[in-house]
């Protein structure tokens, strides 16, 4: 029976990280929450979970908080995530999630933390030449914020080598969905990713959704993607986390997906079919930096951790994420 350790989740008020709180509570795990609310939400945290407002890259927090909750673990999620945000403003991209990686993972070995587990991205694999994507393809990331998660991943790989620390990265598709009893979900404001920009749209709080090319070397000329229920990968973080545990010894690196797509046609018209009802649609220029298609080849996770998706249907996730968009303008004024 592995031991359940205090867990420390950095951004636990934010979208994955909050999912993640819940997963792990869910599981009975002890966990705390560190998180600087820039992006984050206090009521996202749940009641009874110690919360402690403030920076990864406070030394003197982290030292505290590590030895007031006896921390077994660090999941970290902390950062920031915008993609275009990240070409235009590469030197926040580079603080937030590459220092502050490294200020973080200083603390962790200072304090002797024994596992990390890190929310890296198939952005850093930019465009790859195959699909579906494998961890072992080119890691080329085409933007800063690729990039600044990539230098993490380097980091953890020296880092475990010479310290006694094991990680996970965990290289995530398409985050989508919210929580099944809608106790969280994506809730920042000026959203870009599309099943959350297609919810609100659906209920009113978008005029349309614009689609980035329909030129793309897919079925039906719109991209594809691995979308991945987020209450799905708060589950592989916890089974990774157990994994670490049970053999310190083994770092691991996988990729997070379904290892399937849907093009933006097929999410909006699973959209649709939510709502009964029609939203607009208005055909656009390409994106730039898109690739056709990005899926994951997820043999390695489902060969080393007993995951087992719960929410893979795309009607499921698109109706997770409706209701707690509801939610949030009922409840949150979002
Ligand atoms: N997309 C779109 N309209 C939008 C947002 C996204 O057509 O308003 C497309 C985008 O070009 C890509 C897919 O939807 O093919 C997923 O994009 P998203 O921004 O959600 O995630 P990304 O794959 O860029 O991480």
């Amino acid at each position: 029976m592995t031991q359940k350790l205090p867990v420390l989740v950095t951004g636990g008020a934010g979208y994955i990280g909050s999912h993640a709180v819940l997963a792990l509570a869910d599981a009975g795990w002890p966990v705390c929450v560190i998180d600087n609310l820039v992006t984050g939400f206090r009521w996202a945290v749940p009641d009874g979970v110690p919360f402690y407002e403030g920076d990864i890259e406070d030394a003197g927090l982290l030292a505290r908080i590590f030895a007031e909750q006896k921390i077994g673990a660090v999941m970290h999620f902390a950062g920031s995530v915008v993609v275009p945000e990240s070409v235009v403003d590469p030197l926040k991209y580079y603080h937030n999630n590459t220092v502050k990686s490294r200020a973080l993972l200083a603390s962790a070995v200072q304090a002797g933390v024994p596992h990390f587990i890190f929310s890296s991205t198939a952005a850093t694999y930019g465009i790859p030449d195959v699909s579906p994507v494998a961890e072992d393809c080119p890691q080329v990331p085409i933007n800063p914020y690729g990039m600044s998660k990539l230098m993490t991943e380097a980091m953890l790989g020296d880092v475990a080598k010479a310290h006694p620390l094991n990680f996970c990265a965990l290289r995530y598709f398409n985050v989508a969905g919210a929580d099944p009893q809608a106790r969280t979900g994506q809730s920042t404001a000026g959203a870009t990713h599309l099943i959350k920009v297609a919810v609100e749209a659906a209920l009113g709080k978008r005029e349309a959704v614009d689609i980035f090319g329909s030129d793309y070397a897919t079925p039906d000329g719109t991209g594809v993607r691995d979308y991945i229920h987020v209450s799905d990968l708060a589950a592989a973080h916890v089974l990774a986390l157990e994994a670490l545990i049970a053999e310190p010894a083994r770092s691991l690196t996988m990729n997070c997906g379904y290892g399937r797509g849907f093009s933006v046609l097929e999410v909006l018209d699973a959209v649709d079919r939510a709502t009964n009802a029609r939203i607009t649609r208005r055909m656009g220029p390409r994106r730039a930096g898109d690739p056709d298609a990005l899926i994951s080849d997820n043999r390695l996770i489902k060969a080393t951790l007993p995951w087992v998706p719960r929410h893979a249907d795309l009607d499921t996730m698109v109706t997770h994420a409706l209701a707690w968009e509801r939610k949030l303008g009922e409840t949150r004024g979002g």
